[in-house]
């Protein structure tokens, strides 16, 4: 069905040994982190959050919102970050996410998002990396 191809390609021996056993679960093997737990939930710094896997860039802080999932959740990726494709898993269609350059899963998006988009990309923390931005003071 998908034939995307990732800019970024690694075997999974690979993938194993660069990330966190934590992220490789999520990331590589569709896992979903238990709500509540990211530290990033309360990441309110301006910046970005990047791929943990591969370090694209995938959404900017002023996209975070609180939607009380226990998971960080954005309402608009940045322009061709992210890809999406039918997850027909856990006996529910839901829409699956994941990083366009290394195709790292990084959650679902649900369409009971805030204006303007009324998306709500709702991510593992794991498989987010934040980048503060620079502090020009
Ligand atoms: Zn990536």
């Amino acid at each position: 069905m998908s034939d995307e191809k990732f800019s970024v390609q690694k075997s999974e021996q690979e993938w194993a040994a660069e990330l966190t056993p934590q992220q490789y679960r999520v990331l590589r093997q569709h896992g979903t982190e238990r709500p509540g737990t990211s530290p990033l939930n309360d990441e309110k710094r301006p910046g970005t959050f990047r791929c943990a896997a591969c370090g694209q860039p995938l959404f900017a802080a002023d996209t975070k919102y609180e939607s009380c999932s226990g998971w960080p959740s954005f309402f608009a990726p940045l322009e061709g970050s992210v890809g999406t494709r039918s997850d027909s898993s856990l006996f529910m269609t839901r829409t699956e996410v994941h990083c366009s350059r290394c195709g790292g899963h990084l959650g679902h998006v649900f369409p009971d998002g805030p204006r303007p988009t009324g998306l709500r990309f709702c991510m593992n923390g794991v498989a987010l990396a934040f980048a503060p931005a620079e502090d020009k003071g």
